[in-house]
């Protein structure tokens, strides 16, 4: 399960403070080694984890904490407080267009879980807001996309807008929005290429589409097992495309958490969603308080 080297490190650390009737600055410093150990460990990022435990240990050693009656309860709320506070404090919906469609580009590396996460996206978005969405299916490199993107579609009964793999994505993308003029589609989800790695032809052909389609979304989607590297990646996207969110998959795997406590840190990005299956219905909405009770237990 995600999250449980982490879970059970902090657990462990708190637990040490349950019995004690008073908690000294001793105590408060040797707790915080712990946990800055247990974040590291995690994979969180080293300025986020540095700025986090500042945070923790100044509030720890106030009043709130040394003169209560129940310290490790009072320490515990703290350390929630905060750790929803990186995340983001609370989940952020998806934005509209004040005229349809709202276009939504999905962004990011291969075999993060771009185009499952657009399946999900659009599943989620004809159940819960009774969206008729189209998908434009711009990822020409990768051959399998373009029929994987056909076949999510068939599943959920949301039409592909396609022309292979020989047209430019720009040219894919600006026939693909008239066609969903023309069909008056609600929402339009766009499949876009992915790399290995971030190279500049991606970021270019990436940009293009921006321009072109003006998105009212732009997700990166961005694999939570990769930890650290995820953020990295967050970061590089970023800065290229100003990106509006992030969906983090695979959080269903034993993922350490480094990932979905860092991005929104680092990048001033909110994570909007999280991909917990294969399955086209594995998609939550992001809710930072609900991830730290988690994480606390
Ligand atoms: P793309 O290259 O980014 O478009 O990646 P795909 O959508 O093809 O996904 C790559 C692999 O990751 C596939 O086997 C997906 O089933 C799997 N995948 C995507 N999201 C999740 C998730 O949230 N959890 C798990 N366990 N697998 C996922």
């Amino acid at each position: 399960m995600a999250f449980e080297g982490l879970s059970e490190r902090l657990q462990k650390t708190f637990s040490k403070l349950r019995g004690k009737g008073k908690v000294t600055e001793a105590d408060v410093k040797e707790m915080m080694r712990e946990v800055r150990l247990a974040l590291l460990e995690a994979d969180v990022n080293f300025d986020v984890t540095k700025t986090f435990i500042k945070k923790i240990r100044e509030r720890a050693v106030g009043s709130e904490v040394l003169d209560s009656l129940t310290p490790a309860q009072q320490i515990i709320k703290i350390v929630n407080e905060e750790l929803t506070q990186i995340m983001g404090t609370s989940a952020v919906s998806l934005n509209k267009a004040p005229k349809i469609p709202t276009i939504i580009m999905l962004v990011g590396l291969q075999g993060a879980g771009k185009t499952t996460s657009a399946g999900k996206l659009a599943r989620y978005l004809k159940d819960e807001k009774r969206a008729r969405p189209l998908f434009i299916a711009a990822d020409v490199y990768r051959p399998a996309a373009v029929e994987q993107l056909k076949t999510i579609g068939q599943q959920i009964d949301v039409p592909v807008y396609e022309e292979g793999t020989t047209a430019s994505p720009v040219d894919i993308v600006q026939r693909g929005l008239q066609q969903a003029q023309e069909n008056k589609n609600d929402y339009v989800l766009i499949d876009t290429a992915g790399r290995l790695e971030i190279d500049d032809q991606l970021m270019d052909e990436l940009s293009q589409i921006k321009a072109l389609a003006q998105p009212n979304e732009i997700l990166l989607v961005v694999d939570s097992m990769t930890g650290q590297a995820a953020t990295h990646v967050a970061e590089g996207f970023n800065q290229r495309l100003d990106l509006t969110g992030v969906i983090l998959t695979k959080l269903d795997g034993d993922t350490r958490g480094g990932a979905a406590l860092s991005i929104r840190a680092v990048t001033g990005k909110p994570i909007k969603f999280i991909g917990s299956g294969e399955k086209l219905a594995a998609l939550e909405v992001f809710h930072p308080e609900r991830m730290a009770n988690r994480i606390l237990g």
